[in-house]
């Protein structure tokens, strides 16, 4: 089998005329900040494939601010329930990372889905390793505090686009962590006051990783170690 320069690792991964045949039906398009791509409880029209995007999955919990429970990057898929059988998204999907990806119907993706046995078991994979990552943030959200998981959720999202620089505003982090933005704050302040990265008027730069990844809570390796295809 022909290595297959996909950007999209999820896609990478499949035999190549598989992955020839997806390519076909995928359309390429760009993903604006702040987009919302599903609700909860709203039926999934689309899957998405991040390239050079990120994607916030969000639980909603009455009277609280809504909370990020999964992050799909350029390693997977938006709209995983329908490998499943689901047609219906159990949490927000929130484009926090601007950029491209590659879309596809989700009537066509399940047509692809019943004829594609190895497009099925990497989606079984990915779904199980989406699993583990919501598990693990649930865990995380409960007993760890602000200042390793924002760590953690610098260095997660480092990893799923792939850059070292990105634009986060306040408000978004807040939601990400599930505090308030003073909480965001200090945490900010503190990973800059320790030369770990610099932020400024919505725009984070990683300066340090190797720091950042000593900072951040063990939940970080676990779920990069569960992630076998995200980047180094
Ligand atoms: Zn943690």
């Amino acid at each position: 089998m022909n290595r297959i320069q996909a950007a999209n690792s999820l896609l990478a991964a499949l035999p190549r005329k598989n992955y020839l045949r997806l390519l076909a039906g995928l359309e390429l398009v760009t993903m604006n900040f702040g987009e919302v791509l599903y609700e909860p409880g709203q039926p999934i029209q689309e899957v998405y494939f991040p390239t050079q995007s990120l994607v916030s999955l969000l639980t909603l919990v009455e009277g609280h601010l809504a909370l990020e429970v999964g992050l799909v990057g350029w390693e997977g898929m938006v709209g995983f329930p329908l490998a499943l059988g689901v047609e219906v998204s159990p949490v927000r999907a929130l484009v926090q990372g601007a950029g491209p990806a590659l879309r596809m119907s989700a009537a066509r993706f399940r047509a692809e889905l019943r004829r594609s046995p190895p497009l099925q078991r990497e989606l079984h994979r990915y779904v199980n390793t989406m699993m583990a990552q919501i598990s693990q943030t649930a865990g995380c959200n409960r007993f760890h505090v602000v200042e390793p998981r924002l760590a953690r959720w610098l260095l997660m999202t480092r990893d799923r686009v792939r850059a070292g620089e990105f634009r986060m505003t306040q408000e978004f982090l807040s939601h990400m962590l599930g505090v308030r933005r003073v909480g965001v704050t200090e945490a900010a302040s503190a990973l800059q006051k320790r030369g770990l990265i610099e932020y400024r008027r919505g725009h984070i730069n990683i300066l340090d990783h190797r720091g950042l990844e000593k900072a951040a809570c063990a939940c970080y390796e676990r779920v990069r170690d569960m992630h076998g295809a995200v980047a180094p």
